[in-house]
């Protein structure tokens, strides 16, 4: 399995727009974070969790030639609001995309995205299939994604798991059944946000002391705001066993 980070930004990305702090102006690529999304090479399937509005931009920077499915996480607009932008691969492989939510997010999807879900015959349109899903794990292409309830302030957001690699974004909360889930988890995504603590975010230390309890053999940090700090600074406090992820950042496993 391949793994590369599409994004490793907050909502805003950083640099942020008329920002002027050391981070929004560093010359660092690594300061630099697209909304925070994953793409999956495994079994020779191509698999993406979480379609922000860097979207677009991320499938042409990895040069991705086709994709299998779309995996969703929640339903803030910094994780779905790209879909539109399957149309290409519905136009070059004449496949509807496949895309795997709960009840709660496709409801949601279908409130911001109605245009795609009337179908009026408009050959323009994205074309996607949906695939409920629920705590339960469930196949994506044969390939079994194991979902990781975690808790978003007071929303339920999903984080998954394959093999021995999870992924957690946007989360303040893993509860006892969920880390029973991570058990033995060899390579970890985790949300850290900024060092101050946040209403629906891990906190940088709140972030390390769960990686401590979870204790895989290493975990990255993504969905990162420009208020943590620059990247060469914030990387030399972390263990060795922990790396802040960046744009583009790839690890096989
Ligand atoms: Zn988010
Ligand atoms: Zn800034
Ligand atoms: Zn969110």
């Amino acid at each position: 399995m391949k793994v590369t980070f599409l994004g490793t930004g907050t909502s805003q990305g950083v640099p942020v727009i008329a920002c002027t702090c050391e981070v929004c102006t560093s010359l660092d690529f690594r300061n630099k974070r697209l909304r925070t999304s994953i793409y999956l090479e495994i079994e020779g399937k191509n698999i993406v969790i979480d379609t922000g509005p860097d979207f677009r931009q991320q499938m042409l920077r990895e040069n991705v030639m086709k994709l299998d499915a779309v995996i969703f996480t929640h339903a803030h607009r910094d994780h779905t609001s790209g879909l539109d932008d399957v149309r290409p691969f519905n136009f070059k492989h004449n496949m509807d995309m496949p895309i795997f939510a709960t009840h709660r997010v496709i409801e949601q999807l279908h409130t911001e995205f109605s245009y795609i879900f009337i179908n009026n015959g408009y050959l323009g349109l994205p074309r996607i299939e949906t695939h409920e899903i629920t705590e339960q794990p469930f196949s994506v292409h044969d390939i079994t994604v194991t979902p990781l309830p975690v808790m978003h302030m007071k929303l339920p957001v999903f984080g998954y798991r394959f093999g021995n690699f999870s992924y957690i974004t946007d989360a303040n909360f893993i509860s006892e059944t969920t880390l029973e889930l991570l058990k033995g988890t060899e390579v970890l995504v985790l949300n850290a946000l900024q060092r101050e603590k946040h209403l629906s975010h891990f906190s940088l230390d709140e972030a390390l002391a769960m990686v401590e309890k979870i204790k895989p053999a290493k975990a990255y940090l993504t969905h990162i705001s420009h208020k943590l700090g620059l990247h060469s600074d914030v990387e030399k406090e972390l263990p060795s066993s922990v790396s802040l992820a960046y744009d583009g950042l790839q690890f096989s496993l």
